[in-house]
């Protein structure tokens, strides 16, 4: 009932781009001056091969395209995300994570891997259409399910690190309440409640690195511990030698609700960063998303380790989560990086979004606007830092060498017909984020606003059947969830963190 990929799409997805594409006349981001500049980008291969200023010659490309009314961006990197939630879109909403989180489980429950495939397929285009060109999928599931979506991102074309997202406690013992203290009709037969063994995780995320990590220069493998307090301190330590050893990225959330921060740390540990250190896993390999709840020293520990930050601030408001103390992480000089969260409690796979609102939310918190974030500081934290958090060494800025990662928006609407700077208009104003052309590693995913690689109007129509489908299959375990959810929204207000939340906290 999943689409198959369409054989004239995967014919297409399998064709070498034009060994040259030239941008010509847009107007380029130099990210590094905070300029634009009208210029020609001549792409060969995977690589920008040139950005000249208009009128320098350039050599001649096999396909050319017209940029004259359009801005040429670095393509976003998305550097938190959970592909799954594109099929459970409004599970669950309107509650806080804790109660959410049943919810989330009860509707994801046994996903087949052509279901993995299909949310997989529809996270990464709507990824794409929004000139996003990477992405990490924090992704729950077996080698077989997540092998699926690996193939998804492969066959669309997106470049995509998957951090298998793994946890070997149950349940009770990651929220802090013991089973004995639950609904008793709430868990009965629930897998939740059951913790997963250690070795079998690890031998997974070692399976699917072996299969996948390098497959086509676009993909990577990382270690994805849930949280530290859904991990024993045996598997943390194991995700840190297991990364040191391939030498790859470990993706985490961290300390994202009120409830979450007051779970006390493992005896021995002042907090849940010093718990990450002591496992060895604080070191620029590290990002964790939210950080909704760290303190000072938390702040601290995390800058000197040179750990990178995701903030994904529709997330941490539409589930009640805090708001994140951006201004306090910049000034700590904490690498930070930006991302949607799940569509499912992130709204949508729209970085422009995420920009905008790291942009404004903070400011009531600062009184001086100099030390506002601007279009150009959110744009540097959607694209260089994302990479950077990715591991994308040659990837994050239009410049000669790097890798042909962009994203092109028209400028011919009322949004920028009246504003000199269309940047600021594009992240503050602009109310249709769908780029006209998309290039991954020197591709067109996205050719005049169409998507090339797949059958995008075959995976929505899909999308909508498997959906009503999941809910109808797994309405045993959303009983579950809903015998759970007074008892969890509970949890989620009584929990006292051992901070008050500061929500505009200098
Ligand atoms: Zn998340």
């Amino acid at each position: 009932m999943v689409p198959e990929i369409t054989e004239p799409a995967r014919e297409a997805s399998k064709q070498p781009c034009p060994p040259r594409v030239l941008l010509k006349g847009g107007l380029v981001a130099d990210t590094q001056a905070r300029m634009l500049v009208r210029a020609d980008v001549l792409v060969e291969d995977e690589r920008i091969a040139q950005v000249v200023p208009e009128g320098v010659s350039v050599p001649e490309a096999e396909r050319v395209l017209d940029v004259r009314d359009c801005l040429l961006l670095p393509g976003f990197v998305n550097a938190h995300t959970h592909s799954y939630a594109t099929l459970s879109r409004h599970v669950g909403s309107g509650l806080p994570l804790e109660p959410w989180m049943v919810h989330t489980w009860a509707n994801t429950m046994g996903r087949t891997a052509q279901e993995t495939k299909l949310s997989a397929l529809l996270a990464a285009l709507e990824a794409v259409k929004t000139g996003t060109t990477a992405l990490l999928d924090h992704l729950g599931g077996d080698v077989m399910t997540t092998s699926a979506a690996l193939e998804a991102y492969d066959e669309l074309g997106i470049r995509a690190s998957v951090a298998p997202m793994i946890s070997d406690l149950a349940l009770p013992d990651t929220v802090g309440v013991p089973t004995g203290q639950w609904p008793a009709a709430s868990h009965a037969n629930s897998p939740a409640f059951l913790p997963a063994n250690a070795n079998e995780l690890l031998a997974g995320t070692d399976e699917l690195h072996r299969t996948w990590h390098g497959r086509n220069g676009r993909i990577s493998v990382f270690l994805g511990p849930s949280a530290p307090q859904r991990c024993s301190t045996g598997l943390l330590e194991r995700c840190a030698e297991l990364a040191e050893k391939l030498d790859v990225g470990v993706h985490t959330h961290l300390l994202e609700t009120r409830a979450q921060a007051a779970v006390p740390p493992p005896p021995g540990a002042r907090s849940w960063v010093g718990h990450l250190r002591s496992v060895g896993l604080l070191s620029p390999r590290l990002s964790v998303a939210h950080g909704v709840w760290l303190d000072g020293e938390d702040m601290a520990d995390l800058a000197e380790s040179g750990v990178t930050i995701v903030h994904n601030p529709q997330s941490n408001l539409q589930l009640g989560s805090g708001i994140a103390e951006l201004g306090q992480w910049r000034s700590r000089n904490v690498p930070v990086a930006l991302g949607t969260d799940g569509v499912n409690c992130g709204g949508s796979m729209d970085m422009l979004s995420s920009m905008r609102l790291a942009a404004i939310l903070h400011r009531p918190g600062q009184p001086d606007p100099a030390r506002w974030e601007s279009a150009w500081s959110v744009l540097e934290l959607a694209t260089r830092a994302g990479a950077h958090a990715l591991a994308l060494a040659d990837a994050g800025t239009l410049r000669t060498g790097m890798k042909a990662d962009l994203s092109v928006f028209d400028i011919r609407t009322s949004t920028f017909a009246t504003h000199e700077d269309p940047l600021a208009s594009l992240v503050f104003s602009s109310y249709d984020h769908r780029a006209r052309w998309v290039m991954v590693g020197g591709r067109l995913v996205v050719d005049d606003g169409v998507v090339t690689t797949v059958d995008e109007h075959a995976i929505v129509a899909e999308a909508a059947e498997v959906h009503q489908h999941l809910l109808r299959r797994n309405d045993k375990y959303a009983e579950m969830a809903r015998a759970q959810q007074a008892f969890l929204t509970r949890v989620s207000a009584e929990a006292t963190p051992p901070r008050e939340i500061m929500p505009f906290r200098r």
